[in-house]
């Protein structure tokens, strides 16, 4: 199998945390340029957008699009055209309508589009998958709080239009969470709080179900000081499964089950490799329409507005 050389587009927080290494860290893959309007390692061939990278860059296979979201999907439609895979940072995009297009162009050019979940990628996902796929479950709670001010500092691309608020990480939970549980799930009430000068919420109470009628209750909150927490917790009938740390830790009852190390990116980056060498794609909606559909459901509240202090 030929290498995959990969342009890192959009170099902020997690293209350097953790593209960088997943990439340097998967066989078949190497980092050949990057671009974004600021500056980028010396080491790698620095671009100002997608545009000058395309006309005056190295050659290259694949784009890994770690912009915001806003502007992903015509990054992503670009590519394309431009005969590149395309492995989209989660959310896939600002809409939901704005990836069928994506997928056409991907499917008529044997190019590959990923819709790159990360969180679907941690070490207790496939083990608590496997478990409640021969348990009962009787009841789900999601617990997604974390400081916006110390995760996102400076990022006022999440409180505009397209950008989810406080989605942004919630969604990595509703990521997870269709991926474990054994049936299709729908919103069915959403409470978003919203800052007066903000256009996405900082914090969403959700109810969600199957057809079943299994209840799924989250909360997700931008505004958590002190313990953050990423924590899902399954109540089944052989006691409870609980997921935290974002899904790097399984605990069963008591028993810790998985305690994992963070190798998502590279798993991630490890998928994307194997599907640009067969040209095909792997679209995962279903996240980001639950998503769309608290938004439709959803009772607005306005709240408090938001400083960011950074
Ligand atoms: P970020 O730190 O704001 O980085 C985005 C980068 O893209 C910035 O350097 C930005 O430059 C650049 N950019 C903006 N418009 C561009 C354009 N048209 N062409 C090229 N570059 C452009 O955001 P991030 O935290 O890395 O998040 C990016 C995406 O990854 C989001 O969708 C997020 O949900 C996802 N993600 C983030 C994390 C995390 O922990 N941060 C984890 C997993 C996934 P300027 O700053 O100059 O505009």
């Amino acid at each position: 199998m030929s290498e995959l050389r990969i342009a890192i587009v959009g170099f902020g927080q997690i293209a350097r945390r953790q593209h960088v290494p997943a990439i340097a860290a998967t066989p078949g893959a190497r980092l050949v340029a990057i671009a974004d309007p600021a500056a980028a390692p010396a080491d790698v061939p620095h671009f100002a957008g997608l545009n000058e990278l395309l006309r005056d860059g190295p050659v290259f296979d694949a784009v890994a699009l770690c912009t915001p979201p806003q502007v992903r999907s015509a990054q992503a439609a670009i590519a394309l055209a431009a005969g590149k895979h395309v492995l989209l940072e989660k959310p896939p995009g600002k809409s939901l309508s704005e990836i069928a297009p994506l997928c056409a162009a991907a499917k008529a050019a044997g190019r590959t589009l990923f819709t790159a979940w990360h969180s679907q990628f941690a070490a207790g996902i496939e083990p608590v998958r496997q478990l409640l796929a021969v348990r009962r479950i009787e009841r789900v709670s999601v617990i997604w709080k974390e400081d916006v001010r110390v995760w996102h500092p400076g990022q006022a691309w999440i409180f505009q239009p397209g950008g989810l608020g406080v989605f942004d990480p919630g969604i990595n939970a509703l990521s997870i969470l269709t991926r474990v549980l054994p049936e299709p799930l729908f919103v069915t009430r959403a409470e978003l709080d919203i800052p007066a000068n903000c256009a996405a919420p900082i914090a969403a109470e959700l109810d969600l179900a199957d057809a079943a009628g299994l209840p799924i209750e989250a909360a997700f909150d931008f505004r958590q000081a002190g313990p953050q927490s990423w924590d899902i917790r399954f109540e089944t009938d052989h006691g409870p499964l609980t997921l935290s740390s974002g899904g790097a830790r399984l605990i069963d009852g008591d028993r810790v089950l998985v305690d994992g190390k963070n190798e998502e990116y590279p798993l991630l980056y490890r998928r994307f490799v194997e599907l640009a060498a067969r040209g095909i794609s792997d679209v995962d909606l279903a996240p980001l329409q639950l998503v769309a559909d608290c938004f439709l459901l959803g009772r607005w509240r306005e709240v408090e507005a938001f400083e960011d202090r950074a």
